[in-house]
């Protein structure tokens, strides 16, 4: 049996990854999400070990010195996030497809251990509407959005570095355009 393929997703804050993902895992049943560790507070209705795994400074880093996580990252606004590995690893060995949600710094960290990880860039149709979206979100004070669209300027411009990247204007299409991308990715190793 051919291992799983390893998706990684990033585009800023607001791109609407987390549809996407939502979708994607509705549609595809061999399909797995990664659950990441992180230390910022849970928004409203987020699960523990469903959206994240909420953990503290000093959990975080015990795992990371532990050999636990795949790659981590401190984000923009302080608060670190990482991958637990081991999950991915099984996933993956047992054929299944396994997405990543996470930053630029992480990708580059996977590539350097993954080099045969596919990564996907979601770009929104605009930056007006990247700033359009986080604010109708309402989740976040004024500062914390001004953070983010800072923090995604920076993230479009390393868009280059993934292999694809998929504009988030219409949700079906996005996801049918990664579901594309998926399956010539299992034709090529299937072809090896
Ligand atoms: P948010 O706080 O909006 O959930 O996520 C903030 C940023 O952290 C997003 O760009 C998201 O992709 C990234 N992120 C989430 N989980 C991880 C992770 O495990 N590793 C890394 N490197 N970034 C992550």
């Amino acid at each position: 049996m051919n291992e799983g393929c390893l998706l990684v997703l990033s585009g800023p804050s607001g791109c609407g990854k987390g549809t996407v993902v939502k979708r994607l895992l509705e549609r595809d049943p061999k399909l797995r999400l990664s659950v990441s560790m992180t230390t910022r507070v849970p928004r409203e209705g987020e699960v523990d070990g469903v959206s994240y795994h909420f953990v503290t400074k000093e959990q975080f880093d015990r795992t990371v010195e532990q050999g636990g996580a795949m790659e981590y990252a401190r984000c923009g606004n302080g608060d670190c996030y990482g991958t637990p590995a081991a999950p991915v690893k099984e996933w993956r060995e047992e054929g299944m497809d396994v997405i990543l949600e996470i930053d630029i710094q992480g990708y580059r960290q996977v590539k350097e251990k993954a080099p045969d990880a596919v990564g996907i860039f979601i770009m929104p149709p605009s930056f007006g509407e990247l700033s359009r979206r986080l604010h109708e979100r309402g989740t976040e004070s004024e500062e914390k959005i001004r953070q983010r669209l800072k923090t995604g300027k920076e993230e479009i411009r390393c868009a280059g570095e993934y292999q694809y990247i998929v504009v988030n204007d219409a949700l079906e299409d996005a996801v049918d355009q990664i579901e594309a991308i998926l399956k010539a990715e299992h034709a090529k190793t299937e072809a090896m």
